[in-house]
């Protein structure tokens, strides 16, 4: 298994998993081998801007 981020072989880490529930399933989002990766993953896909965290002032 490679980090989903910067391709390491994550034999020589404790791999951090990370999954997300789509319709019941429990979907594997990705592993990666240490938070950094994970952090800048996070940043790259901009998954902390999507609709889920959009302000609607109006309601
Ligand atoms: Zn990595």
């Amino acid at each position: 298994m490679d980090c989903s981020y910067c391709g390491s072989d994550l034999a020589a880490y404790e791999p951090l998993v990370v999954e997300r529930e789509v319709d019941g399933d429990r979907v594997q989002e990705g592993v990666f081998c240490n938070y950094a990766c994970l952090s800048a993953r996070i940043d790259d896909a901009e998954l902390t801007s999507g609709e889920a965290c959009v302000w609607t002032p109006d309601e």
